[in-house]
């Protein structure tokens, strides 16, 4: 290479902000900085560096030892997982045409990056080798358990495959990483082009906040002064729940449930076909008889009857109450003179509406408390409670949206933690959902790295200056995300691949469904839920309403998840054949299962991202009932204490799941936080659906 090449390169990478070291507060992305052309090149760099670092270890002619193969390993890929969280951030929560064009040819990059590094023989051979003698290396508890994951991490990939059983794996593994990416590009790409007008005459029912969400909707797409319902679900379920238009509702929901499915450009049937077919395949090269078999090896539960057993006993009560539900919802729409069947659209309508009725209490009435500085607030207080942290506000560290807010989190003792972005407004360059995610990890391998925590909510903006108010569901999901933040920010590991969230599916949604219960207390409302317009606390009886109303509908939201998390096992266990016709397989399902013709299924499968867009949750959406069983059981432990603000609970909830990430084993880890294994009927109750 001539010197005037290597130099116009130099000059390259020194103009890639990517590639530069970071001279923003907390050394944090320079997102004003960075454009989309900037990450394939940035890409380029870190996938030749890992591989260099992959080959050092790979070829060290020393004999393996925990330094030279597992730390060395956990050193690697530094500049790879820099790139890849911010570009994921974007992909996510602010993409753009440039972006989502680039977000395709990455994800086949990087399955083809690490195809060879999981399954190279000869560092698995290093890896196995050290397995082996494990019990000789006199390693700490994390060391052992970080052996143990690597290994278990190699072998499943395969690893220890012949040579082409891996080839077909590696090409498994890249058509699946395409089709995941398509799979999400075609939900947004339905998401986006969707809105539906209202005008004057179509707002009967809809609350004002309701009404200033959807004008902020509209002029976030360049429609200024107009009002529209979108296919973001804090639009679309606040619009079933209030609207009196029963044609407008049909409209809604027929639009909402179709999405992926409108035999479009963006029609997801065809891609959930294959990516379930190669999944199955996957899972016969090695060696399990289904991929849920496959795929629940490597979680708590362990086995595909497992998962079955705990969604079965949840789906009996919980159908016989949405079955009684439904009984009363006609018997009420009869009363109002109606002369037609309760349909899927109309059942969050009537379910209000018997709720006023029954608990005297509307969600519209409790909204105009919720306002969600105030819950960022309340969010933020519990923690400083529980765990001694403190959140004071940063103006100077760049972010990648104007809305976006920062945070930085410092220890009682005023030193450093993490820093914790918020970006909560729903907008058409961000997917769907509520999700937690981090730019960095915590770690300590070579010096204390604090973690830069995101969370991404979806809810509606308040319009003409108005505060965001936030129906009862959103503030739920905004303490959600905060505890997977809070999982992500006081993890104290030493290494990278053990931090924070880097837990089993089905124990990750433990500290994220735990911390929902603070938001449902009453000294936590009382202080934090103040009218927007006139500061004051929200009213006892209003509260008291509240609280006993949460109960409510409770067959109805259980029966559409577990439908949900039943259907995912389906997919994943049964031959490949079965599901060639997605419409027939899903049909055919919700019949075994006796689902209500009334409810519909929370995701249809052509909009089932948890399970599709990658395979993080394939297979495992059980997770949130198993981590319920878990989160309803753990707060007992602050319940019983007779305090919900215990500092001994809390610190052994500190000491033993928040902060040691996938340091330790989850069942022991829960059981040394709790004395005891958990114990299932927490969970029934606390959804009402046993006697409590
Ligand atoms: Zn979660």
């Amino acid at each position: 290479m001539s010197e005037i090449l290597q130099t116009a390169e130099l000059s390259e990478a020194r103009a890639n902000p990517l590639l530069r070291p970071w001279e923003t507060p907390f050394e944090t992305p320079p997102f004003a900085e960075i454009e989309p052309e900037h990450f394939l090149p940035a890409f380029e760099q870190a996938f030749a560096d890992h591989a260099a670092e992959i080959a050092a270890i790979t070829h060290d002619p020393s004999a393996p030892d925990f330094a030279n193969t597992i730390t060395a390993l956990e050193r690697s890929g530094r500049l790879l997982s820099k790139v890849a969280a911010v570009f994921y951030d974007l992909v996510s929560a602010h993409s753009n045409p440039a972006i989502l064009e680039i977000d395709k040819e990455v994800s086949l990059r990087m399955a083809r990056h690490w195809n060879p590094i999981m399954m190279n023989a000869v560092l698995f051979g290093r890896v196995a080798l050290l397995h082996e003698n494990r019990a000789a290396l006199d390693l700490t508890g994390e060391q052992k358990r970080l052996l143990e994951r690597t290994y278990t991490n190699f072998h499943r990939a395969g690893a220890g495959l012949d040579e082409a059983a891996k080839k077909r794996r590696a090409e498994i593994n890249e058509r699946l990483a395409q089709l995941g990416t398509s799979f999400s590009h075609h939900l947004l790409g339905d998401e986006q082009e969707w809105s539906m007008e209202l005008g004057e005459d179509d707002r009967a029912g809809l609350p004002d906040a309701f009404i200033a969400a959807a004008k902020a909707a509209a002029e976030e797409r360049g429609m200024a002064g107009k009002a529209i319902v979108t296919l973001s679900r804090s639009s679309v379920e606040p619009f079933l729940k209030s609207s009196s238009r029963r044609d407008l509702r049909e409209k809604v929901f027929k639009a909402f449930t179709a999405r992926g499915d409108n035999g479009n450009a963006n029609d997801n049937n065809a891609t959930v076909v294959e990516i379930l077919a190669l999944r199955e395949e996957a899972a016969g090269i090695m060696g399990f008889p289904t991929y849920a078999a496959y795929r629940l090896e490597d979680s708590m539960a362990k086995t595909p009857e497992a998962v079955r057993g705990l969604l079965e006993r949840v789906w009996k009560p919980a159908r016989e109450r949405a079955l009684a539900d439904r009984d009363a919802l006609q018997a009420l729409i009869a009363e109002e003179g109606g002369n037609f069947d309760l349909a899927p659209w109309d059942w969050r309508y009537y379910a209000e509406k018997l709720r006023q009725r029954k608990a005297d209490f509307d969600d519209a009435a409790i909204k105009p408390y919720l306002v969600l500085d105030h819950m960022i607030e309340a969010a933020f207080d519990c923690a400083t409670r529980l765990f001694g942290v403190t959140f004071t506000e940063r103006k100077d560290v760049p972010v990648w949206h104007p809305d976006v807010r920062v945070w930085e989190v410092k220890n009682a003792d005023g030193s450093h933690k993490a820093l914790f972005y918020g970006d909560y407004f729903a907008r058409p360059s961000k997917r769907s959902g509520a999700w937690m995610t981090s730019l960095r990890d915590q770690q300590k391998l070579d010096g204390e790295i604090a973690p830069l925590v995101i969370n991404v909510c979806n809810f509606s903006k308040g319009a003409d200056g108005q505060p965001s108010l936030l129906s009862p569901d959103d503030a739920r999901t905004l303490f959600h995300e905060f505890g997977h933040g809070l999982h992500g920010m006081l993890s104290n590991v030493t290494y990278p691949s053990l931090s924070g969230t880097s837990v089993f599916t089905d124990f990750v949604e433990l500290p994220s469904q735990l911390y929902e219960h603070w938001q449902e207390r009453p000294e936590v409302l009382k202080r934090f839920a103040r009218h927007h317009e006139t500061g004051e606390p929200l009213p006892d009886d209003l509260l008291k309403r509240f609280l006993a109303a949460r109960k409510f509908n409770q067959g109805f939201a259980t029966v559409e998840y577990v439908a949900c998390a039943l259907l995912d096992l389906e997919f994943h266990s049964q031959p490949p054949e079965a599901s060639a016709d997605v419409h027939a397989f899903e049909s055919a399902e919700l019949e075994r299962i006796g689902m209500p013709a009334e409810i519909a299924l929370r995701h249809r499968p052509q909009q089932f991202s948890h399970i599709f867009s990658g395979d993080h949750y394939a297979s495992g959406y059980y997770s949130y009932m198993w981590s319920e069983v878990m989160d309803a059981d753990a707060f007992g432990a602050f319940e019983e204490a007779g305090d919900v603000f215990d500092r001994t609970v809390a610190k052994r909830l500190h000491d033993n799941v928040l902060s040691v990430g996938g340091a330790r084993d989850p069942e022991q880890a829960y059981k040394a936080f709790r004395g005891r294994e958990p114990e299932p009927e927490a969970l029934l109750r606390r959804r009402g659906l046993i006697e409590a």
